[in-house]
Parts: C-alpha cells; structure tokens; sequence
C-alpha cells in the first residue's frame, strides 16, 4: 500500500487538520513554508495524470474545502495550490496530493 493510503487508514500517523469521508488534510512531514499542507483524495489515485471523469469528483471536493483550511490556517493575504506530476513534476509519493503552501512571501519562481 502506498505511504498516503497508510497514512489515510492510520496506519501511519499524521498531524490532521481536515477529514472528511472522501479527503484528508495533514501537514507535510517537512514543510516549505510557514503552513504546508498536503490535501489527498482518501481513494488511490497515483497523479494528476490519472484523473479521469469518472474519478475527478474528489478534485472538486478537495477544491471546495480549501478556502475553508486556508481560512483556518490564517492565511488571509493569499497562498499556493500546487500539484507535482511524475518525473519531469519531482513527484515522490505516488498518490495524487495538492500542496497547499502560504504563511510568507513565497518565491515567484515555478519550475
Ligand atoms: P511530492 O514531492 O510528491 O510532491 O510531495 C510529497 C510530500 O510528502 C513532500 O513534501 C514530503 O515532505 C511529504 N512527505 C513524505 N513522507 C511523509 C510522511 O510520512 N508524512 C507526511 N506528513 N508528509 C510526508
Ligand atoms: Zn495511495
């Protein structure tokens, strides 16, 4: 099973900061900003290369919660979502996650 699935079911603990019965919401273990969160579907979906119409439901519901985590976080002058994608993205968890990054000024650079 992969690290997030473990991490879903408990196996491996995280620090939550939302859940509910299709998203999780957990810090990084090793975070790039004042708040860095990593947002997963709870199913197992390897990229955002696999998201497909039949699975992208979960993408919605982890969008719509986000202000909601943003606001609880505190991070009232912005932030960033951000999703790395395979080789070429620096993927490292096979499971698809969104970064949410905020809390400072961050680099204007992207790649
Ligand atoms: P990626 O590089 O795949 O976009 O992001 C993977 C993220 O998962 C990294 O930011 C890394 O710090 C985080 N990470 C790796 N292992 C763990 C873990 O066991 N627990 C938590 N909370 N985060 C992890
Ligand atoms: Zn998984």
């Amino acid at each position: 099973m992969c690290l997030f699935c473990q991490i879903v079911k408990g196996e491996i603990p995280s620090t939550k900061v939302y859940e509910d019965e299709k998203i999780l919401a957990f810090r990084d273990i090793n975070p790039q900003a004042p708040t860095h969160i990593l947002i997963v579907p709870k199913e197992h979906i390897s990229s955002a290369d696999e998201i497909t119409p039949e699975n992208s439901g979960v993408v919605s519901a982890i969008f719509e919660k986000v202000p909601q985590i943003a606001r609880a976080e505190g991070l009232k002058n912005g932030y960033r979502l951000l999703t790395n994608c395979g080789e070429d993205g620096c993927q490292s968890v096979k499971h698809l996650h969104f970064h949410l990054l905020g809390g400072k000024k961050l680099t204007e650079r992207m790649g």
